[in-house]
C-alpha cells in the first residue's frame, strides 16, 4: 500500500490471505496449545475458516468494508468452536464500520477494530483476565487508539496493536481460564497460553506486514 497512506480494498484483501497463509503455517502450532488446555481443533478450525474467507473475497470494485465483511461471513459459516462466530463476528462488525468509504485512513480503522473488540465482548461475555481472545485484542485496541492520539500513522499504529497483542498472548500464560472450553479445567488452565489469543496476535501481525509493506 501507499506508505503511510489510507489502505485500500486491495490492502484488506491482502491481509485476509496473507493472515490464511500465516495461519495455515501455524496450524500445528495452534492445534497443541488447544490440544494443552481444549480440544485440538483451534488450528484446523481456523485454517478452514480463512480458507473459506479467501475464497469469499468480493472481486471488482466491492469497498474495504465489504471486503471484511465477506470476509467474516465465510469464516461465520465454515469454522466450527468457539473461535468461528466470534471471529465472523469481528470481522463482518469490522466491515460494517468501515461503510461504504472507498479507503480507510488510520482513524477508520482504529474504529473498525473497536468494533471487532466490541463484537467478541458482546457474544463472548469474557473480560481482559479470563484468558481469551480479548487478551490480545482488548490491548491491541488500546495500543492503536493510543498510538493513534499521539499522531501515528496508519501502519504504526497497525504495528503498536499487533505487538500489543503478542504481549498479551504472552500474559495469558499464567492465567486460569474463566471462559470458554479451557475453563472447564480450573487451575488445570495455568502454564499454557491461550490459543484465541495466540491467533488474534498472528492475525493483527498480518495487518501489521501487509500495512508495513508500503
Ligand atoms: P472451541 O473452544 O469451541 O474448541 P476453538 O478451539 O476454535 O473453539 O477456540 C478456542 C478459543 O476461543 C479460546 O482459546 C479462546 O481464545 C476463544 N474463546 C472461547 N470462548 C470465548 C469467549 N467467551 N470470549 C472470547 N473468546 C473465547
Ligand atoms: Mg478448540
Amino acid at each position: 500500500m501507499n506508505a503511510g497512506g489510507p489502505a485500500t480494498a486491495e490492502d484488506l484483501a491482502s491481509w485476509i490471505r496473507h493472515a490464511a497463509d500465516l495461519v495455515s503455517a501455524d496450524v500445528d502450532r495452534l492445534t497443541r496449545l488447544d490440544a494443552a488446555i481444549g480440544d485440538g481443533d483451534h488450528g484446523h478450525n481456523l485454517d478452514r475458516g480463512f480458507r473459506a474467507a479467501v475464497d469469499a473475497l468480493p472481486g471488482g470494485d466491492a469497498p474495504p468494508g465489504k471486503v471484511l465483511v465477506s470476509a467474516g461471513l465465510a469464516i461465520l459459516s465454515k469454522t466450527g468452536g468457539a473461535s468461528g462466530p466470534l471471529y465472523g463476528t469481528a470481522l463482518r462488525r469490522a466491515g460494517k464500520a468501515l461503510g461504504d468509504a472507498a479507503d480507510v485512513d488510520a482513524a477508520a480503522l482504529g474504529a473498525a477494530l473497536r468494533a471487532a473488540l466490541d463484537a467478541v465482548q458482546d457474544l463472548g461475555k469474557a473480560a481482559e483476565g479470563d484468558k481469551t481472545m480479548i487478551d490480545a485484542l482488548a490491548p491491541a485496541v488500546a495500543a492503536y487508539e493510543t498510538a493513534l492520539a499521539d499522531g501515528s500513522g496508519l501502519a504504526a499504529c497497525v504495528r503498536a496493536a499487533a505487538d500489543a497483542a503478542s504481549e498479551g498472548a504472552e500474559a495469558t500464560v499464567p492465567m486460569q481460564a474463566r471462559k470458554g472450553r479451557a475453563s472447564y479445567l480450573g487451575p488445570r488452565s495455568v502454564g499454557h497460553m491461550d490459543p484465541g489469543a495466540s491467533s488474534t496476535a498472528l492475525i493483527l501481525r498480518a495487518l501489521a506486514d501487509v500495512t508495513e509493506e508500503g
